[in-house]
């Protein structure tokens, strides 16, 4: 397995000021009704609150991955688990 490192500085997380470490993530998106995960997303994480940032750039890069239908088609799918809210069924 190669090991990816971009050692780009995430900052402090916004919400509870502590430093952000840099991990690959899955990211998923609606796109016209279907759920697409983009996996190893270099993200900024937060070690203690799980906050997580993406870069500017890596998000445009993304979406110019998401927006090929060709892409897509070829990608391998995976299949989610899919539950209806019920609100009884939701009570302890
Ligand atoms: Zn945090």
């Amino acid at each position: 397995m190669k090991k990816k490192k971009v050692n780009y500085n995430y900052g402090e997380c916004e919400i509870c000021n502590t430093p952000m470490e840099e991990e690959f993530i899955k990211q998923d998106f609606w796109i016209r009704g279907k759920l697409i995960v983009v996996e190893d997303v270099p993200a900024g994480v937060c070690p203690k609150c799980g906050e997580k940032v993406v870069k500017a750039d890596v998000g445009h890069s993304i979406l110019r991955l998401i927006e090929s239908s060709e892409r897509i088609a070829k990608a391998p799918k995976i299949s989610v688990p899919k539950i209806k809210f019920v609100a009884e069924e939701a009570r302890i």
